[in-house]
């Protein structure tokens, strides 16, 4: 039972759409934000660390530049003097070119006098601006700046600086898993709570609901009996009526009325009297066909309405019911009693109102108790 009801408030869910639009929006919201923080948030970070170093870079560039004779000084002595500025940046590699591109220094002897004809010394660096790569091993890192070296606004050549960036890089990795966890648990945590809330909005929703249609079935039916009240019998007997009429098909209606039922109250009390008529309510519904409509129609009277029966058809089953109530034997805190049935019968003529119709099935009734009670009069 409480699965069911567990299954019933999901299904609620996906069947009510602005429960589907919340939870589409909700959905999208929380792609949307790993997506921002995968590809924007995360890169920016990566972006930062990197401008942090090529900032560096660039004035180190412009320092070393303007402090050191690459054409008098000899090689030694420039890479004494060049030693502690390389200790310091943590740089791992340095060349110097000429504005054609020829190594002029080194930190690695051998490449000097190498010529360098990559397509960024002409279409970046002589124009004044950086180029950076960044080449990745198993093991490390390696930021490559290319940092022009401008006099007067005219290229003089260019530094090639190689940073090991690996520790920067490790700890950025560490970072964007930690922002990408921080994503994932808050996501899953606002998801949990959305879960909950939308649960409870379809409790909430559903029992609305049921109670709209138990409020319905209260205003529909009678509560002793669980039967169609008569104001509902009217409401669908007028409708059954109109469609029987436009199909030209008989119609027939039976009156019902307990008889001497002030003796079944008189002698065993209210409370047995209210059991006579449930039971005579039970017994109809289970005597008739689904597609008839079973009513009561106010204190011990009910009535029948048979959709495509004819006349004989409806007496059939009237006097079928008459004597099946006749022959049953009830027992009730052990007091044994039967009791009986009159019925009138009227066929539809095409033309009277409802009320007309229910009248003359009454005058058949009327009839019926006046013959002595216990039959079917049409
Ligand atoms: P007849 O054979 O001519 O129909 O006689 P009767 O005694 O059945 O006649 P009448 O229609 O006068 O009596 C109906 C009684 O039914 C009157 C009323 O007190 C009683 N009654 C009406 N509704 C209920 C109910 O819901 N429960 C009980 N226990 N009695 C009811
Ligand atoms: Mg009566
Ligand atoms: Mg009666």
């Amino acid at each position: 039972m409480k699965e069911l009801e567990f299954f019933n408030i999901i299904k609620n869910i996906f069947s009510t759409k602005i429960y589907l639009l919340i939870s589409f929006l909700f959905l999208s919201l929380m792609l949307f934000i790993s997506f921002f923080v995968k590809s924007t948030i995360i890169p920016s970070f990566k972006e930062q660390v990197i401008s942090n170093i090529i900032d560096n870079t660039t004035r180190l560039a412009f320092r070393i530049s303007k402090n050191m004779d690459f054409e008098n000084l000899s090689k030694d002595d420039l890479s004494k003097n060049l030693a502690l500025d390389l200790s310091i940046f943590k740089i791992s590699k340095i060349h110097y070119f000429d504005k054609y591109g020829k190594i002029i220094y080194s930190t690695k002897k051998e490449k000097i006098d190498n010529q360098k004809i990559d397509w960024y010394f002409s279409d970046v660096l002589t124009k004044g601006k950086i180029y950076y790569e960044i080449e990745k091993n198993d093991k490390n890192t390696l930021l490559e700046v290319y940092v022009p070296i401008l006099k007067g606004g005219d290229y003089q050549g260019a530094f090639e600086l190689y940073y090991d960036i690996t520790n920067e890089m490790n700890s950025f990795e560490e970072l964007s898993t930690k922002i990408m966890s921080l994503v994932l648990f808050s996501g899953t945590f606002f998801s949990m709570i959305f879960l909950i809330v939308m649960y409870n909005a379809s409790k909430s929703n559903l029992k609305l609901k049921n109670n709209e249609g138990r409020l319905k079935e209260l205003a529909n039916t009678d509560s002793l009996t669980k039967l169609y009240n008569r104001r509902y019998f009217y409401k669908i007997a007028t409708k059954i009526l109109k469609l029987s009429q436009r199909a030209k098909q008989d119609i027939c209606i039976c009156m019902i009325d307990i008889d001497n039922f002030k003796n079944i109250n008189d002698t065993y009390g209210h409370h047995l009297g209210d059991y006579v008529i449930k039971n005579l309510a039970k017994r109809l519904n289970t005597l008739t066909r689904q597609s008839d409509i079973v009513a009561r129609y106010g204190g011990e009277e009910f009535v029948l309405l048979f959709p495509n029966t004819s006349i004989e058809g409806a007496q059939i089953i009237a006097k079928k019911i008459c004597k099946e109530i006749s022959e049953q034997k009830l027992i009730n805190k052990k007091i044994n009693l039967s009791y009986t049935i009159s019925l009138g019968l009227s066929l539809y003529n095409g033309e009277d109102s409802i009320d007309d119709f229910i009248i003359k099935a009454d005058e058949s009734l009327y009839k019926a108790k006046h013959a002595g009670k216990n039959q079917v009069i049409f």
